[in-house]
């Protein structure tokens, strides 16, 4: 029976969001990261789950990774991705469940924070790197992998931990010295491995983001690379070998809901995201479109609420002030991942979608046609204001002692606004997106006013004990860690501090 089904699993390719004449295999998604011209890659059919719920229900989050990765890495042979599996979801993570599902005041929150950095990154970074040296190897690069990565935060904690001693690989990470909060420095300062370098530099985040993308395009600074053995390559969440993972969640919970007697088979559960880039509810939709029943997608915003406007609406638009809130990794104003959902509502029309993103870049916004907007029906946006997010945690904390961190807080929040607005009473799903030990400030904030005065660590204490959970071991680790990394640089330095690292000339 296994087998037969394993014989109908068809090649899945991969095309350009901005190119129709561009179709590559999923190994060569991963190892390009973006597609030409600026485009993304999107599978080229999305895979049908033909498992019932029954088997699901008694699978492991390992073998659920298994089920769903290899209907999408169609060129990955069994062995070469459950070796990636393997490597990903060990004891990296907190719980042999990888994603537990927490039931609290009529809601189920998926806990997708219990990798190494304590925030749902971990969930897709801690395997692409196995992911991109796996598509190396398929496609016969020869160099080593040289990761460069700009970061507000948390990404770069998160890819510095997958990238961490894997062989055939080095990353380098750059951050603006005074734009992250110390937490996240020091995550980031203190990161073990041979083959991780840290920088700070004395610019914002911008500014690393564009000195990050210069040499990705220096045409000098590659060829002098490919001499010495190396080539770039990306982690950022463009990259489909980020967003594959990220669907397997989505099974595993339903099937969980399932095993636990909160469903029965095929009855429909809506899920809620905390949104940025689009990534985690792009990987939703992509469950839903695999056949699993999902029946709302509750794209939640903080006061950046662009993504608010636009299902409301029909038109993206940029041009509004940027707003720094209690949710950071929120604060977006370009979701990267929309494009590939508005690639597909343009009918995978690639001329289309190229001129919208045009429209974006020069005008910094778009207005999709009804036809297109007709088929967001199941898509229900709203926002919560920083009041209201704080007020979600402490009431939320007051009648069931659960904690919840800001950006869960504002999924939280949004879904509390549809359930008033639409009387809904269908089962839900919450991504819960980090560990409220990583926003400790914030989130002791809104609990009580008392812990104003307290330092960072004794705040951590402090959320340990009314929580009554154990302080992770991430943050542990930061407590007492030595800086390992005191490499501070200005911006027209970037390109030297590479080579040096990387012993070039
Ligand atoms: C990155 C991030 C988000 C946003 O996810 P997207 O996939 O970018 O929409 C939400 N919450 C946390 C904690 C994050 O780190």
């Amino acid at each position: 029976m296994r087998q037969q089904r394993k014989e109908e699993i068809m090649a899945i390719l991969y095309a350009n969001t901005r190119d129709a004449s561009e179709k590559v295999t999923a190994s060569q998604a991963i190892l390009n990261g973006l597609a030409k011209h600026g485009g993304l890659y999107v599978p080229t059919e999305i895979p049908k789950l033909d498992i019932p719920v029954e088997e699901l229900a008694k699978m492991s989050y390992q073998e659920t990774a298994y089920a769903v990765m290899s209907r999408f890495l169609t060129d990955f042979t069994e062995e070469e991705l459950k070796n990636c599996i393997d490597r990903a979801y060990d004891s990296k993570f907190d719980t042999p469940e990888i994603a537990p599902l927490v039931e609290a005041d009529g809601a189920y929150y998926l806990e997708l924070f219990h990798g190494a950095t304590i925030a749902f990154k971990d969930m897709a970074l801690s395997i692409l790197p196995h992911l991109l040296i796996t598509a190396a190897r398929k496609n016969e690069v020869k160099e080593d992998i040289v990761i460069l990565t700009a970061t507000s935060g948390d990404t770069g904690k998160a890819a510095l931990a997958g990238f961490a001693d894997v062989e055939g690989t080095k990353i380098i990470v750059f951050y603006p010295k005074n734009g992250v909060s110390p937490i996240q420095e020091k995550q980031m300062v203190t990161q073990k491995g041979d083959n991780t370098f840290v920088v700070g530099i004395h610019g914002n985040f911008d500014q690393a983001q564009t000195g990050v993308k210069q040499m990705f395009s220096d045409p000098e600074m590659k060829a002098e690379l490919l001499q010495a053995g190396y080539r770039f390559s990306s982690a950022n969440s463009i990259n489909i070998g980020r967003l594959v993972p990220q669907i397997v969640y989505y099974v595993y919970a339903y099937a969980k809901m399932y095993a636990n007697g909160r469903i029965a088979a095929g009855e429909p559960i809506n899920v809620v995201v905390p949104t940025g880039n689009f990534g985690n509810i792009l990987a939703a939709f992509y469950a839903k479109n695999m056949g699993l029943p999902i029946a709302k997608l509750i794209c939640a915003s903080n006061e950046n609420k662009v993504l608010y406007d636009f299902f409301r609406t029909g038109e993206y638009d940029r041009n509004r002030e940027f707003i720094l809130t209690s949710s950071p990794s929120m604060d977006i104003l370009i979701s990267s991942n929309l494009e590939r959902l508005i690639y597909r509502i343009a009918g995978e029309n690639a001329e289309e979608n190229a001129k919208l993103m045009a429209a974006l870049s020069t005008d910094g916004k778009y207005t999709i046609t009804d036809e297109m907007k007709a088929q967001l029906e199941n898509f229900y946006g709203n926002y919560t204001t920083e009041k209201e997010t704080a007020e979600v945690i402490s009431a939320l904390y007051e009648k069931t002692g659960y904690v919840i961190d800001t950006h869960t807080a504002v999924a939280a929040g949004v879904y509390g606004k549809y359930k008033a607005e639409t009387k809904d009473e269908t089962k839900t799903v919450i991504a819960s997106t980090a560990s409220p030990f990583k926003f400790t400030r914030s989130v002791m904030d809104a609990i009580d006013e008392k812990y104003d005065s307290m330092t960072d660590f004794e705040l951590v204490d402090e959320l340990s004990k009314i929580a009554n959970v154990k302080v992770p071991q991430a943050i542990e680790d930061i407590r007492s860690a030595a800086v390992l990394h005191k490499t501070v640089c200005e911006v027209d330095e970037m390109p030297n501090i590479v080579k040096e690292f990387l012993e070039i000339r």
